[in-house]
């Protein structure tokens, strides 16, 4: 945080210095476009491909095929989840919520892609659906799908806490989850989870000291974001110790609720002529 006191005085020229106007770092418009009004199309023909439950305070991992949708459904109450995505065939391609953030801006809806790690910087899901898009920004500079969060883990509470063991933070869920889909080791599995996306979960940055905060979540049962998979997945989401994350994580005060992930098939044809993205085109010679 920036001190209330700062120990350097102000330039003279400190006022013309702030008053820059800033610039978007990346522009958007040059990258490969989503196909928005196919994917939207895409939306009436879908069939029920399978489905899994969520527990609360748990993760489960589910699979994806390249060209389907999967959906996260807010059932029985408000409930936040934290979402990770990898390669199906190969975990070393997996999501990057630092890339996508400065592509996409903190919280992610409908048009946004969820980019994959270096060296393949490709789209692996576009989000072609969001019941919860009407909510934009509020007073507080809160919005809902983050990717500005990491995601809640037994080793920040264990120093904030001065000891504490807790078990069921979305990391641990996650680092579960993942050891239960492949069999690698759970200490193997952890090296593969990574920063998610905070589905349905509401966050910002207070403006006086830029701290990320959270808020109750305006999710309630029914609403749901829908993705696309541009390529082969294996996704894994926790729903998260905090419930709707309006107080406290990390313990079992908060009342918490299952998700639901369905994934749905196109119609046949529906996406004719549509390949996933092919792996980023830099040759990796670093120059030399
Ligand atoms: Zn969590």
């Amino acid at each position: 945080m920036k001190p209330t006191h700062p120990d350097t005085a102000a330039p003279a020229d400190a006022a013309e210095r702030r008053n820059i106007r800033p610039v978007i770092c990346y522009p958007v418009e040059t990258l490969p476009p989503a196909d928005m009004d196919r994917y939207r199309a895409l939306r009436a023909g879908l069939t029920p491909h399978s489905s899994i439950l969520v527990p609360a305070r748990e993760a489960r991992c589910f699979h994806v095929p390249a060209g389907h949708v999967f959906r996260i459904r807010s059932v029985e109450g408000p409930q936040v989840g934290d979402l990770n995505l990898w390669n199906a065939h190969d975990l070393s391609e997996r999501f990057y919520s630092g890339k996508t953030r400065a592509l996409h801006g903190t919280h992610l809806s409908t048009g946004d892609r969820m980019w994959s790690s270096f060296p393949h910087l490709r789209p692996m899901a576009t989000v072609i659906h969001d019941t919860l898009d009407w909510y934009g920004f509020d007073e507080y500079g809160g919005s809902v799908h983050d990717v500005i969060g990491t995601r809640c883990d037994p080793y920040t509470h264990n120093l904030l806490s001065h000891g504490g063991q807790y078990h069921h933070c979305c990391h641990s869920n996650l680092t579960r989850a993942l050891s239960d889909e492949t069999g690698l080791p759970l200490h193997v599995a952890e090296q593969h989870v990574h920063d998610v996306l905070n589905v349905f979960m509401c966050t910002g940055f207070t403006r006086d000291t830029g701290q990320y905060f959270m808020k109750a979540s305006p999710v309630r049962p029914g609403d749901h974001l829908e993705f696309l998979a541009e390529i082969d997945l294996l996704g894994a989401l926790s729903a998260c110790p905090g419930g709707d994350c309006s107080a406290e994580h990390s313990s079992d005060a908060a009342a918490c609720h299952p998700l639901l992930v369905e994934v749905l098939a196109p119609a046949p044809g529906a996406l004719d002529s549509w390949t996933p993205p092919p792996a980023n085109g830099y040759d990796r010679s670093h120059g030399r």
